[in-house]
């Protein structure tokens, strides 16, 4: 944080009541490029509760135009946001590498995402649907609809800088929502991004206000205030489960998506080479940091010395470096807090469990300075220890071998998160026991347990998610309010009890 004098260019601007403005706090948040700290990218203002109180009224004021804006013209407005997205994708991917830190392979794949999502919502415009039932009178019917809620607060993280904004605020607006959006304080150029790609696209004013901040100030601001009426979170379980207990308070409706500790499970006739290779790409991809990374393998026994061999031979040839080099294939972490808590674990790992390989600081090009980790591997890690716990969010994996089937299961689901899991296996019969018993929102058979897609419901449960899924038609289901009319065409008084 630094209270000195930042060329005002310098300083991200937040968008409110259809302007850019700066913040008048005076504090900012510097941020540099993770993969080479020389690289001042640029700094994110730490607004004041009185700024996201002013995004409020702004998007307070707009709600009654934009819920009566027919919603396919809602939808058009998506439909050019995802043109534009797509024109400026490599430009945009650039820029998510080198604030964010994920090489841009990693970054187009995300944009990739995000494309798909706003399509996808855009064409949902269209079926806002509701249902007709038929009543138990005679000359009667019951219809449903969907309404907007009015304005919603969205807290984002850093992780996927532009994929997790828009998978919330594409069906947000869709719905007639007004949003108020607080993006995480490490990406405000990709945040900025987001909005000036949404605003060309044609939201009339108010209808999107982002007010950069920290989480306990500008984010606290939205969870408090009584005109915000839903939240979703994305980010870790700590705040998420503040964020649920003070919204709780005022009713608000909540969804939370938070972290995972997922598990890959290989079987004694799993393909161990396929099994290997999927689960490097998910434990080792965007440097672990995602929510859906592979954290845990739980191998049987019987093949667990052939398939470590395969994971580690994998692992040793990966090379850290400059997210934007085709040869770089693991990216550094997102800044100092996070590089440091990952290699606290890398200490607590050497204590509980057998380095395989890895378990450094990494470089990057030509020795210059980033926040690089070595892909780590741990082998003979106990189930109950702290690499088998908790959520490291780094190039970390921990393997815990069992004896069988039985034992994989309850070790996969022996932790508080419940995210995502994978199961490498040739019989049928336990692809389809295993995704009935592993407890987690999504299961992947004979694939990695990261990736997902746009029209589909993402989420988690246990300590992982909370409230309805993202993404699909439940994000359709979390950003509007069902209504329900009974319609009496008899045009007489009815006979009898109602109930
Ligand atoms: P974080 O919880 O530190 O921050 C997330 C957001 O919440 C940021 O915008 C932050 O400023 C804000 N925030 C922090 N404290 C707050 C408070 N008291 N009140 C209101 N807002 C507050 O998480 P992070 O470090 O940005 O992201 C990493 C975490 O996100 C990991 O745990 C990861 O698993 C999780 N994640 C989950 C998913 C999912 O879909 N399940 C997807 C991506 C990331």
């Amino acid at each position: 944080m630094s209270e000195t004098a930042i060329a005002a260019e310098a300083v991200c601007a937040n968008y409110i009541n259809g302007a850019w403005v700066a913040s008048h706090s005076g504090r900012t948040l510097e941020r540099r490029n993770p993969a080479d700290l020389r690289d001042l990218i640029g700094y994110a203002p730490l607004s004041t509760r009185g700024e996201v109180q002013e995004a409020i009224r702004s998007a307070a004021r707009a709600f009654p135009a934009w819920r009566s804006e027919p919603a396919p013209r809602r939808g058009r407005i998506l439909a050019h946001a995802a043109r534009r997205l797509e024109e400026q994708k490599e430009d945009v991917a650039r820029l998510i590498s080198r604030e964010e830190g994920k090489t841009l392979v990693e970054a187009r794949g995300e944009l990739g995402r995000a494309i798909n999502i706003l399509e996808y919502t855009a064409g949902e415009a269209r079926r806002l649907k509701g249902e007709t039932l038929p009543s138990e009178l005679p000359s009667n019917f019951v219809y449903t609809f969907r309404q907007p809620l009015g304005v919603v607060g969205l807290i984002t993280p850093w992780n996927f800088p532009v994929a997790v904004p828009i998978w919330k605020l594409a069906p947000a607006l869709v719905c007639g929502n007004t949003v108020v959006w607080k993006p995480s304080e490490l990406t405000p150029f990709c945040s900025r991004r987001v909005t000036e790609i949404l605003v060309e696209a044609g939201l009339p004013a108010g209808v999107l206000n982002m007010v950069n901040g920290l989480g306990e100030e500008a984010g606290d601001e939205l969870v408090e205030h009584p005109a915000v009426v839903a939240l979703s979170f994305t980010g870790s379980d700590a705040v998420g489960a503040a964020i649920n207990a003070k919204a709780a308070r005022q009713l608000k409706k909540v969804q939370l998506e938070m972290g995972g500790k997922n598990p890959v499970v290989v079987l004694e006739d799993a393909d161990l080479e396929l099994a290997a290779e999927n689960t490097v790409t998910g434990a080792f991809g965007s440097a672990g940091e995602r929510c859906t990374a592979t954290s845990r393998v739980i191998v049987v026994e019987q093949v667990a010395d052939r398939f470590v061999d395969l994971v580690a031979r994998r692992a040793a040839k990966l090379r850290t470096g400059n997210p934007v080099d085709s040869g770089s294939q693991v990216a550094p972490l997102v800044g100092r807090e996070q590089f440091e808590k990952v290699i606290g674990y890398l200490e607590i790992g050497k204590h509980e469990a057998t380095l395989v390989c890895g378990g450094e600081p990494g470089s990057g090009a030509d020795g210059v300075q980033g926040f690089f980790v070595q892909p780590t591997v741990f082998d003979h890690v106990p189930a109950a220890s702290r690499l088998a716990q908790e959520e490291i969010f780094g190039p970390v994996l921990a393997i815990i071998r069992v004896r069988d089937f039985d034992e994989a299961m309850a070790a996969a689901n022996a932790v508080r998160y419940g995210l995502t899991a994978s199961i490498f296996t040739t019989d049928a019969n336990r692809v389809f026991q295993a995704a009935e018993r592993l407890e987690c929102g999504m299961v992947h058979v004979n694939s990695p347990t990261v990736g997902g897609e746009a029209h589909v419901p993402f989420g988690g449960i246990k300590g992982t998610g909370f409230g309805e899924r993202e993404c699909g038609s439940t994000a359709i289901e979390f950003y509007s309010e069902l209504k329900v009319v009974y319609v009496d065409y008899t045009g007489r008084k009815r006979e009898g009890s109602l109930y």
